[in-house]
């Protein structure tokens, strides 16, 4: 167990405006924005964080907003479709309220013996509302719109599309400790024992699909989690094992991680639950204002300036 993947730990995608994307996914969606940096490597970029009360690995989806971003292309190689858990019963209020606030959706199918609504956000990034064959005892993050019995509990599955599924299934399985449950088509779902909920990779495999674009509207990467840093370490040396090239340890200030680009074209990130995301914050604040790390403290005022305007 110590040295398995505990699930997802966050998603990571690009967005095209700063407020569009805020609003969609604290109003509409109604989870919580938990933290509002910078792009660590480019201070001109917000990094947002959305999530439950706390930003409890598992819940997060975070996002770059590049104004007048290029829009980009699903594909092979890519994370193509986050799917979030629901209670049982709340995809009706959703498919009314995606109705009423014309967010572009389908119709409420079934795909391994759970109940899904398909959606995509404003910039065209693919989402679905599942309502999970398991019971999660997850608590979703409520707002005056968005009670309790509706609310979002966090991840449930990512989709990864692939040319070719085996190199990937490899990884899930022989390094992160995930087993194949069942196909359906070309889709086969992996799932991790080691936790309750966030624990699915569904694989998409088709042969031909060409190479994604990554720009707005799609994933960037998909980060796992793990306990703690001695754990990410010893995942460091199986991953290296595999013979693939993967980063030092990075300090990303509310996780540490490591970076990797799987066989089959994805970029994986290993996260740990350390320290999380009230270290500069409290709970009550998660969010409320902009936080910089430390190198970036001292030109806050240029910082400021240089971001697009955000109204909360
Ligand atoms: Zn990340």
């Amino acid at each position: 167990m110590e040295n398995k993947i505990l699930g997802l730990h966050h998603i990571t995608a690009i967005a095209g405006d700063a407020q569009r994307n805020y609003d969609f996914y604290t109003k509409t969606l109604g989870l919580r924005m938990v933290k509002k940096t910078v792009n660590f490597d480019d201070p001109q970029t917000y990094h947002f964080y959305f999530g439950d009360e706390v930003g409890t690995p598992g819940s997060i989806l975070t996002f770059f907003p590049w104004t007048n971003v290029r829009q980009g292309k699903d594909g092979s190689g890519m994370a193509t479709e986050i799917g979030y858990s629901v209670p049982k019963g709340s995809l009706e209020f959703w498919k009314d309220r995606f109705e009423e606030k014309n967010v572009r959706h389908y119709q409420i199918t079934e795909q391994f013996g759970e109940r899904k609504l398909p959606f995509q956000d404003p910039d065209g990034l693919k989402l679905s509302l599942i309502e999970t064959e398991h019971k999660d005892e997850r608590k979703g993050f409520e707002t005056a719109e968005v009670k309790a019995n509706v609310a979002i509990k966090g991840f449930h599955a990512v989709t990864l599309s692939l040319n070719n599924n085996a190199a990937t299934a490899e990884i899930l399985t022989e390094v992160f400790g995930y087993k194949k449950v069942k196909s359906e088509g070309n889709l086969t779902r992996y799932k991790t024992d080691t936790v309750e909920n966030a624990a699915i990779v569904d694989l998409l495999e088709i042969p031909d699909l060409p190479r994604g674009l990554n720009a707005g509207g799609t994933n960037h990467h998909v980060a796992f989690r793990v306990k703690d840093e001695e754990t990410l370490m010893a995942m460091r040396e199986k991953v290296l094992k595999k013979g693939l090239q993967i980063t030092e340890k990075i300090n990303r200030d509310y996780f540490f991680s490591l970076y990797f680009r799987e066989p089959g074209g994805v970029l994986f990130e290993i996260a740990t639950d350390n320290p999380g995301f009230a270290t500069d914050e409290t709970v009550e604040e998660l969010g409320s204002s902009l936080q910089l790390p430390d190198r970036y403290k001292g030109v806050r005022e240029q910082i400021e300036k240089a971001l697009p305007e955000l109204k909360q």
